[in-house]
């Protein structure tokens, strides 16, 4: 099959388009903006009518080499999907047309696996290819360092380090690290999550440790991206009813946009999409900017118990508004507007306040036995409230994300249902297993001299 070669350009358009691998393994352009697929490309209705038959890795496939198939051979990019994604992405039938996907089912239980497990695995094949090396720094407050740890773990060429604040994380959320070993090392801090992150910038920036090829596997990285538009073909291809004119809603808990900008590259792709709802929590900066044309960033961001939504800035924005035809800077700036009729004809933005999340959490399982955690419960709640507000008739299909594991939230679930959500096998066992880390005082020259020690 003839594959073109799709360049990456930055979404601030002051550095050179470069390849797939440079975006890769730049992370961030020159010019402080995110990379983007100069151009999107596309599968005709019979390729998206054929995925029916498909398994996930199978239109994993398919996706990715779309848009690497120019760099990277077949077998090789088939050999990395079916290895990222080896467990299973149930779709459950809540009512009518209505269903959740379960993205839960990765080592980390939280759809982050999903990109995560893809770009370690790309990361690694193009090291291997050119005899290069990685060492990942990176800060975790909880959350994304199991990811990064878990999807990184066993893979040659590349090393990770992860400093976490002591006395800030779950016995749970540190056992999900701290069990691994191998190529991956954990350090505890007896400080903030704001000194673990700012020890890993003033490594980043200390050219004594060049020798050592610092990366950050950042959460804005393009090789996470595309592994985001996976499961939106993958979803309806399982769930439609076989007509060609099918349309899909999706409802997306969003916190900075790197999945609702990978279903929205799906829908670029060819994916027939009637409707995104973006479901925020309180955090509301994009619903008012969909609605009044304004765009402002909340500083500090609102807490919320969907935690890894409380993001007053998104990340993504910039992608998003360069879909839309517009330009903003990674501060939020916008030099040139995107298409707001375009964004409100493929769009439903709405917050979602934490009692209504805890509302839905209830109502869900007692109407429908659908067990839901926070951030799910976001958009599920969001999809509600669309379905109502415009008379959404019931043989729509509608697939609502669940993007975390509810035994991630058991004190949660506990408080509202009276129960406690079973262990999915992925952690399960954790609380026997071994743990090893090291302790480090918060000063830069401890750090330091950790890496020169550890890493040659
Ligand atoms: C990261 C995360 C989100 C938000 O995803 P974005 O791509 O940042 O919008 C939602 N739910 C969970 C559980 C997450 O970890």
């Amino acid at each position: 099959m003839e594959n073109k070669k799709i360049k990456f350009r930055s979404t601030n358009l002051k550095s050179p388009a470069v390849s797939f691998e440079q975006a890769l393994l730049k992370g961030i352009a020159h010019d402080g903006g995110l990379y983007m697929p100069e151009e999107i490309p596309r599968f005709s209705e019979e390729e998206i009518l054929e995925f029916s038959n498909s398994e996930y890795h199978e239109i994993a496939l398919a996706v990715a080499r779309k848009f690497l198939g120019a760099e990277v051979p077949d077998e090789d990019l088939r050999r990395i999907v079916k290895d990222a994604y080896d467990y299973e992405v149930p779709l459950e039938n809540v009512c009518d047309n209505q269903f959740v996907m379960r993205l839960d089912r990765g080592p980390t239980a939280s759809f982050k696996d999903f990109a995560a497990r893809m770009m370690g695995r790309l990361m690694q094949y193009f090291l291997n290819r050119n005899n290069g090396k990685l060492l990942i720094l990176t800060a975790t407050s909880g959350d994304t360092g199991s990811a990064i740890a878990n999807a990184f773990y066993g893979l040659d060429n590349v090393e990770v380090v992860v400093l976490f604040p002591e006395n800030e994380v779950t016995d749970r959320q540190r056992k999900q690290m701290t069990t691994l070993g191998k190529n991956i090392s954990i350090v505890a801090l007896d400080g903030k999550f704001d000194d673990c992150q700012a020890l890993v910038k003033l490594a980043f920036a200390d050219s004594d440790l060049d020798y050592l090829n610092l990366s950050s596997a950042n959460s804005i990285n393009i090789g996470r991206l595309i592994p985001q538009t996976m499961y939106y073909f993958y979803s309806f291809a399982k769930l439609r009813a076989g007509k060609a004119d099918d349309q899909v809603v999706f409802s997306v808990p969003s916190g900075n946009f790197g999945d609702l900008c990978g279903g929205l590259i799906a829908m670029n792709m060819g994916l027939p999409v009637k409707k995104f709802v973006v479901a925020t929590n309180e955090n509301d900066e994009y619903p008012k900017f969909v609605k009044s044309g304004f765009y402002e960033k909340l500083v500090p961001s609102r807490n919320c118990i969907s935690s890894a939504m409380n993001v007053g800035h998104p990340s993504n924005i910039p992608r998003l508004v360069g879909l839309y035809g517009g330009n903003m800077d990674e501060h939020g700036a916008i030099s040139n507007a995107p298409d707001l009729d375009r964004i409100r004809d493929d769009m439903y933005a709405v917050s979602i306040t934490d009692k209504e999340t805890e509302a839905m959490i209830s109502d869900a399982y007692k109407e429908h036995k659908l067990l839901l955690e926070p951030h799910g419960s976001v958009g599920w709640a969001a999809l509600q409230k669309y379905i109502e507000e415009e008379n959404i008739a019931k043989d729509q299909l509608c697939i609502s994300l669940e993007t975390a594991h509810p035994a991630k939230f058991p004190e949660k679930i506990r408080e509202i249902l009276s129960f406690d959500p079973e262990l999915p096998p992925s952690l399960l066992g954790l609380e026997s297993k071994e743990e090893s880390f090291e302790h480090l005082p918060t000063t830069y020259e401890a750090f330091k001299e950790f890496l020169k020690k550890n890493y040659k």
